[in-house]
């Protein structure tokens, strides 16, 4: 079974694309491969196993998306890199 997803104007193959899991400052802290989850919910279970810690990041405002390749490069490459703003505004 092939998924695909709509991400804006694109159509792209779930497995071209990434989960990303976003910190309530906007930061990027995890990320997987599109194929390893068909849902947000599932995604996140991936990264965060426990039920009740799901809850706890969804109400402090943590985010799960989907992103293209692309999407990915510009939003988590440099919090993984350690060279985006949020990380910066963090310390300061
Ligand atoms: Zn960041």
């Amino acid at each position: 079974m092939k998924l695909m997803v709509q991400t804006g104007e694109e159509i792209v193959p779930l497995a071209q694309c990434f989960w990303i899991r976003i910190s309530p400052d906007g930061c990027v802290c995890s990320s997987s491969h599109g194929d390893t989850a068909a849902t947000a919910e599932a995604a996140h279970k991936d990264f965060i196993p426990k039920a009740r810690d799901r809850a706890r990041e969804l109400r402090a405002g943590w985010r799960i998306r989907l992103v293209t390749k692309a999407q990915w490069k510009e939003q988590a490459e440099p919090c993984f890199m350690g060279t985006c703003e949020h990380r910066q505004q963090a310390v300061a």
